[in-house]
Protein backbone atom coordinates (compact mmCIF):
# COMPACT_ATOMS: atom_id res chain seq x y z
CA UNK A 1 0.00 0.00 0.00
CA UNK A 2 0.86 3.45 -0.94
CA UNK A 3 1.05 5.88 2.29
CA UNK A 4 1.35 9.60 1.25
CA UNK A 5 1.61 11.00 4.28
CA UNK A 6 1.60 14.93 5.18
CA UNK A 7 4.57 16.12 6.87
CA UNK A 8 4.51 19.92 8.61
CA UNK A 9 5.02 22.98 6.73
CA UNK A 10 6.99 24.64 9.24
CA UNK A 11 5.83 24.08 12.79
CA UNK A 12 7.02 20.50 13.90
CA UNK A 13 4.25 19.95 16.41
CA UNK A 14 1.54 19.65 13.08
CA UNK A 15 2.51 16.22 12.60
CA UNK A 16 -0.32 13.67 13.67
CA UNK A 17 0.06 10.97 15.69
CA UNK A 18 -1.19 8.55 11.68
CA UNK A 19 1.83 10.09 10.40
CA UNK A 20 4.18 8.92 12.84
CA UNK A 21 2.65 6.18 13.52
CA UNK A 22 2.81 5.14 9.72
CA UNK A 23 6.20 6.41 9.09
CA UNK A 24 7.30 3.96 11.76
CA UNK A 25 5.72 0.92 10.56
CA UNK A 26 6.63 1.52 6.57
CA UNK A 27 9.62 -0.69 4.89
CA UNK A 28 10.65 2.02 2.97
CA UNK A 29 10.14 6.40 3.07
CA UNK A 30 10.34 8.17 -0.70
CA UNK A 31 10.95 11.35 -0.10
CA UNK A 32 11.57 14.80 -1.62
CA UNK A 33 14.99 15.32 -0.12
CA UNK A 34 16.11 12.57 1.93
CA UNK A 35 18.17 15.17 3.63
CA UNK A 36 15.35 17.03 5.08
CA UNK A 37 13.08 14.05 6.24
CA UNK A 38 16.24 12.65 7.40
CA UNK A 39 15.97 15.40 10.01
CA UNK A 40 12.49 15.09 10.44
CA UNK A 41 12.69 11.45 11.20
CA UNK A 42 15.67 12.21 13.25
CA UNK A 43 13.83 14.65 15.49
CA UNK A 44 10.87 11.82 16.11
CA UNK A 45 13.20 8.95 16.97
CA UNK A 46 11.95 7.09 13.54
CA UNK A 47 14.52 5.12 11.45
CA UNK A 48 13.68 3.86 8.30
CA UNK A 49 15.27 3.28 4.77
CA UNK A 50 14.58 6.47 2.38
CA UNK A 51 14.93 7.11 -1.28
CA UNK A 52 14.58 10.08 -3.01
CA UNK A 53 11.61 10.75 -5.22
CA UNK A 54 11.99 14.07 -6.85
CA UNK A 55 10.82 15.72 -9.65
CA UNK A 56 14.23 14.88 -11.87
CA UNK A 57 14.22 11.14 -11.23
CA UNK A 58 10.05 10.49 -10.55
CA UNK A 59 10.03 8.98 -14.09
CA UNK A 60 12.83 6.37 -13.64
CA UNK A 61 12.24 6.18 -9.48
CA UNK A 62 8.74 5.68 -9.97
CA UNK A 63 8.47 2.49 -11.73
CA UNK A 64 11.06 1.19 -9.17
CA UNK A 65 8.61 1.85 -6.62
CA UNK A 66 5.81 0.48 -8.68
CA UNK A 67 7.68 -2.87 -8.62
CA UNK A 68 7.98 -3.02 -4.98
CA UNK A 69 4.14 -1.71 -4.00
CA UNK A 70 3.36 -4.68 -6.74
CA UNK A 71 5.01 -7.31 -4.71
CA UNK A 72 2.95 -6.18 -1.39
CA UNK A 73 5.55 -3.56 0.35
CA UNK A 74 4.03 -0.64 2.32
CA UNK A 75 5.89 2.69 1.15
CA UNK A 76 5.15 6.03 2.84
CA UNK A 77 5.31 9.25 0.29
CA UNK A 78 6.66 12.35 1.66
CA UNK A 79 7.61 15.75 0.29
CA UNK A 80 9.55 18.53 2.24
CA UNK A 81 6.44 20.34 3.14
CA UNK A 82 3.08 19.48 3.43
CA UNK A 83 0.67 17.32 2.14
CA UNK A 84 2.58 15.60 -1.06
CA UNK A 85 0.93 15.92 -4.64
CA UNK A 86 0.12 19.79 -4.01
CA UNK A 87 2.81 20.98 -6.13
CA UNK A 88 5.14 18.31 -5.53
CA UNK A 89 6.25 15.16 -6.51
CA UNK A 90 3.32 12.83 -5.60
CA UNK A 91 0.61 12.88 -8.38
CA UNK A 92 2.11 11.22 -11.24
CA UNK A 93 3.44 7.95 -8.36
CA UNK A 94 -0.52 7.79 -6.93
CA UNK A 95 -1.98 7.80 -10.74
CA UNK A 96 0.90 4.80 -11.57
CA UNK A 97 -0.57 2.89 -8.46
CA UNK A 98 -4.60 3.74 -8.82
CA UNK A 99 -4.08 2.57 -12.65
CA UNK A 100 -1.81 -0.70 -11.71
CA UNK A 101 -4.34 -1.23 -8.71
CA UNK A 102 -2.55 -1.23 -6.23
CA UNK A 103 -4.20 0.59 -2.80
CA UNK A 104 -3.16 4.19 -1.63
CA UNK A 105 -4.11 6.26 1.51
CA UNK A 106 -3.76 9.44 2.31
CA UNK A 107 -2.38 10.62 6.24
CA UNK A 108 -3.64 13.80 6.14
CA UNK A 109 -2.22 17.32 7.55
CA UNK A 110 -0.80 20.42 7.04
CA UNK A 111 -1.19 21.95 3.25
CA UNK A 112 -0.23 25.49 2.68
CA UNK A 113 -2.98 26.21 0.47
CA UNK A 114 -5.77 25.30 2.69
CA UNK A 115 -3.95 27.00 5.88
CA UNK A 116 -3.61 29.89 3.74
CA UNK A 117 -7.23 30.16 2.50
CA UNK A 118 -8.98 29.91 5.93
CA UNK A 119 -7.01 32.72 7.15
CA UNK A 120 -7.12 34.71 4.43
CA UNK A 121 -10.43 35.91 5.60
CA UNK A 122 -11.78 35.61 2.32
CA UNK A 123 -15.01 33.57 1.11
CA UNK A 124 -14.03 29.77 1.25
CA UNK A 125 -17.27 27.86 -0.10
CA UNK A 126 -15.59 27.83 -3.55
CA UNK A 127 -12.38 28.15 -4.18
CA UNK A 128 -9.58 27.73 -7.45
CA UNK A 129 -6.05 26.73 -6.30
CA UNK A 130 -3.16 27.74 -9.29
CA UNK A 131 -0.61 26.27 -7.83
CA UNK A 132 2.65 28.44 -8.69
CA UNK A 133 2.28 31.09 -11.30
CA UNK A 134 5.53 30.66 -12.47
CA UNK A 135 7.72 32.69 -14.50
CA UNK A 136 6.42 31.52 -18.18
CA UNK A 137 4.80 34.83 -19.43
CA UNK A 138 2.17 32.95 -21.83
CA UNK A 139 1.43 31.14 -18.74
CA UNK A 140 1.23 34.55 -16.43
CA UNK A 141 -1.45 36.47 -18.76
CA UNK A 142 -3.39 33.26 -19.25
CA UNK A 143 -3.44 33.17 -15.99
CA UNK A 144 -3.77 37.07 -15.34
CA UNK A 145 -7.02 36.27 -17.73
CA UNK A 146 -8.66 33.74 -15.94
CA UNK A 147 -8.39 36.02 -12.46
CA UNK A 148 -10.49 39.01 -13.92
CA UNK A 149 -13.68 37.44 -14.34
CA UNK A 150 -13.08 34.04 -11.75
CA UNK A 151 -16.27 35.08 -9.10
CA UNK A 152 -14.19 32.59 -6.52
CA UNK A 153 -11.33 33.11 -4.38
CA UNK A 154 -8.01 32.07 -5.68
CA UNK A 155 -5.21 30.71 -4.04
CA UNK A 156 -1.84 30.31 -5.57
CA UNK A 157 2.11 30.44 -4.03
CA UNK A 158 4.22 32.45 -5.29
CA UNK A 159 8.26 32.91 -4.60
CA UNK A 160 9.28 35.69 -2.39
CA UNK A 161 11.14 37.65 -5.11
CA UNK A 162 8.21 37.42 -7.25
CA UNK A 163 5.40 39.05 -5.37
CA UNK A 164 6.06 42.75 -5.68
CA UNK A 165 5.77 41.95 -9.80
CA UNK A 166 2.75 39.82 -9.41
CA UNK A 167 0.90 42.60 -6.87
CA UNK A 168 1.87 45.53 -8.89
CA UNK A 169 0.16 43.17 -12.42
CA UNK A 170 -2.52 42.59 -9.79
CA UNK A 171 -3.15 46.43 -9.01
CA UNK A 172 -2.85 46.93 -12.60
CA UNK A 173 -5.39 44.66 -13.78
CA UNK A 174 -7.76 45.33 -10.99
CA UNK A 175 -7.85 48.82 -11.91
CA UNK A 176 -8.40 48.21 -15.63
CA UNK A 177 -11.43 45.83 -14.90
CA UNK A 178 -12.75 49.14 -12.50
CA UNK A 179 -12.44 47.22 -9.21
CA UNK A 180 -9.49 48.74 -7.22
CA UNK A 181 -10.52 47.61 -4.15
CA UNK A 182 -10.61 43.97 -5.28
CA UNK A 183 -8.84 42.29 -1.54
CA UNK A 184 -5.64 40.67 -1.76
CA UNK A 185 -4.20 38.31 0.88
CA UNK A 186 -0.10 37.64 1.33
CA UNK A 187 -0.04 34.44 4.02
CA UNK A 188 3.63 34.63 4.70
CA UNK A 189 5.46 32.11 7.24
CA UNK A 190 2.30 29.77 7.85
CA UNK A 191 2.99 27.86 11.51
CA UNK A 192 6.52 29.51 12.13
CA UNK A 193 7.14 31.74 14.20
CA UNK A 194 7.02 34.73 12.09
CA UNK A 195 3.95 34.30 10.81
CA UNK A 196 1.71 37.09 9.21
CA UNK A 197 -1.15 37.79 7.36
CA UNK A 198 -1.33 40.95 5.47
CA UNK A 199 -5.07 41.59 3.87
CA UNK A 200 -5.50 44.67 1.58
CA UNK A 201 -5.57 46.10 -1.75
CA UNK A 202 -3.11 45.33 -4.03
CA UNK A 203 -1.81 48.77 -3.40
CA UNK A 204 -1.89 48.44 0.41
CA UNK A 205 0.35 45.31 -0.19
CA UNK A 206 2.96 47.13 -2.63
CA UNK A 207 3.20 49.98 -0.09
CA UNK A 208 3.83 47.22 2.99
CA UNK A 209 6.58 45.42 1.04
CA UNK A 210 8.25 48.88 -0.02
CA UNK A 211 9.31 48.96 2.64
CA UNK A 212 9.90 45.95 4.05
CA UNK A 213 11.50 43.19 1.36
CA UNK A 214 9.35 40.15 0.89
CA UNK A 215 11.07 36.91 2.94
CA UNK A 216 10.13 33.53 3.37
CA UNK A 217 7.45 31.52 2.15
CA UNK A 218 4.17 32.93 0.66
CA UNK A 219 0.42 31.99 -0.43
CA UNK A 220 -1.22 34.72 -1.85
CA UNK A 221 -5.58 34.48 -2.10
CA UNK A 222 -6.93 36.84 -4.55
CA UNK A 223 -11.25 37.84 -4.10
CA UNK A 224 -13.69 36.90 -6.53
CA UNK A 225 -14.01 39.49 -9.21
CA UNK A 226 -17.41 39.38 -7.55
CA UNK A 227 -16.51 39.98 -4.43
CA UNK A 228 -15.86 43.33 -4.30
CA UNK A 229 -18.16 44.55 -7.28
CA UNK A 230 -20.63 43.56 -5.29
CA UNK A 231 -19.84 45.19 -2.33
CA UNK A 232 -19.53 48.74 -3.16
CA UNK A 233 -22.33 48.94 -5.61
CA UNK A 234 -22.18 52.74 -7.31
CA UNK A 235 -21.96 52.27 -11.40
CA UNK A 236 -24.06 50.14 -13.75
CA UNK A 237 -21.82 47.38 -13.79
CA UNK A 238 -22.60 47.14 -9.72
CA UNK A 239 -25.86 47.12 -10.48
CA UNK A 240 -25.70 44.98 -13.40
CA UNK A 241 -23.70 42.46 -10.40
CA UNK A 242 -26.57 42.65 -8.07
CA UNK A 243 -29.09 42.28 -10.71
CA UNK A 244 -27.96 38.99 -11.84
CA UNK A 245 -27.66 37.78 -7.66
CA UNK A 246 -30.60 38.01 -7.86
CA UNK A 247 -31.69 36.48 -10.89
CA UNK A 248 -29.81 33.45 -9.70
CA UNK A 249 -31.44 33.41 -6.13
CA UNK A 250 -35.16 33.36 -8.08
CA UNK A 251 -33.66 31.09 -10.55
CA UNK A 252 -32.44 28.26 -7.83
CA UNK A 253 -35.95 28.77 -6.32
CA UNK A 254 -36.22 31.06 -3.82
CA UNK A 255 -38.90 33.79 -2.85
CA UNK A 256 -38.34 36.86 -4.61
CA UNK A 257 -38.80 38.71 -1.17
CA UNK A 258 -36.42 36.77 0.43
CA UNK A 259 -34.05 36.77 -2.81
CA UNK A 260 -34.21 40.98 -2.34
CA UNK A 261 -33.96 40.42 1.36
CA UNK A 262 -30.61 38.69 0.68
CA UNK A 263 -29.62 40.73 -2.22
CA UNK A 264 -29.76 43.88 0.05
CA UNK A 265 -27.73 42.50 2.64
CA UNK A 266 -25.04 41.51 0.05
CA UNK A 267 -24.64 44.66 -2.07
CA UNK A 268 -25.57 47.00 1.26
CA UNK A 269 -28.09 47.96 -0.56
CA UNK A 270 -31.19 50.38 0.50
CA UNK A 271 -34.56 48.73 -0.32
CA UNK A 272 -35.47 51.38 -2.65
CA UNK A 273 -32.14 50.46 -4.46
CA UNK A 274 -32.65 47.13 -4.65
CA UNK A 275 -35.99 47.47 -5.79
CA UNK A 276 -35.08 49.68 -8.83
CA UNK A 277 -32.10 47.50 -9.56
CA UNK A 278 -33.96 44.16 -9.66
CA UNK A 279 -37.14 45.97 -11.28
CA UNK A 280 -34.96 47.24 -14.13
CA UNK A 281 -35.24 43.97 -15.61
CA UNK A 282 -39.03 42.89 -14.07
CA UNK A 283 -37.42 40.52 -11.91
CA UNK A 284 -39.31 41.19 -8.92
CA UNK A 285 -43.18 40.83 -8.40
N1 LIG B 1 2.91 20.31 -0.79
C1 LIG B 1 2.98 21.60 -0.15
C2 LIG B 1 1.63 21.88 0.53
O1 LIG B 1 0.92 20.97 0.86
O2 LIG B 1 1.30 23.01 0.77
C3 LIG B 1 3.40 22.69 -1.09
C4 LIG B 1 4.74 22.50 -1.70
S1 LIG B 1 5.22 23.76 -2.79
C5 LIG B 1 6.68 23.01 -3.48
C6 LIG B 1 5.96 24.97 -1.75
C7 LIG B 1 5.20 26.29 -1.72
O3 LIG B 1 4.13 26.18 -0.79
C8 LIG B 1 6.02 27.45 -1.26
O4 LIG B 1 6.74 28.04 -2.31
C9 LIG B 1 4.99 28.39 -0.69
O5 LIG B 1 4.36 29.13 -1.72
C10 LIG B 1 3.98 27.40 -0.10
N2 LIG B 1 4.31 27.14 1.31
C11 LIG B 1 4.82 26.02 1.85
N3 LIG B 1 4.97 26.17 3.19
C12 LIG B 1 4.54 27.42 3.49
C13 LIG B 1 4.45 28.17 4.69
N4 LIG B 1 4.84 27.67 5.86
N5 LIG B 1 3.96 29.43 4.61
C14 LIG B 1 3.55 29.95 3.44
N6 LIG B 1 3.64 29.28 2.28
C15 LIG B 1 4.11 28.04 2.29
Amino acid sequence: MLYVVATPIGNLEDISARALRILSEVELIAAEDTRHTLGLLTHFGIKKPLVSYYEHNKLSRGPELLTKLEAGADIALVSDAGLPGICDPGYELIKSCVDAGIEVTVVPGPCACVTALVLSGLPTDGFVFEGFIGTDNKRRRAFFERLRKEPRTTVCYEAPHRILKTLAELEKLFADAGEPDRRVAILRELTKTHEEALRGTATELIARFETEPPRGEFVLCIAGADDTAGTAPGGPADEAVARAFYEELIARGAAPKAALKDTMEKYGLTRNDAYRIVKVTGGHS
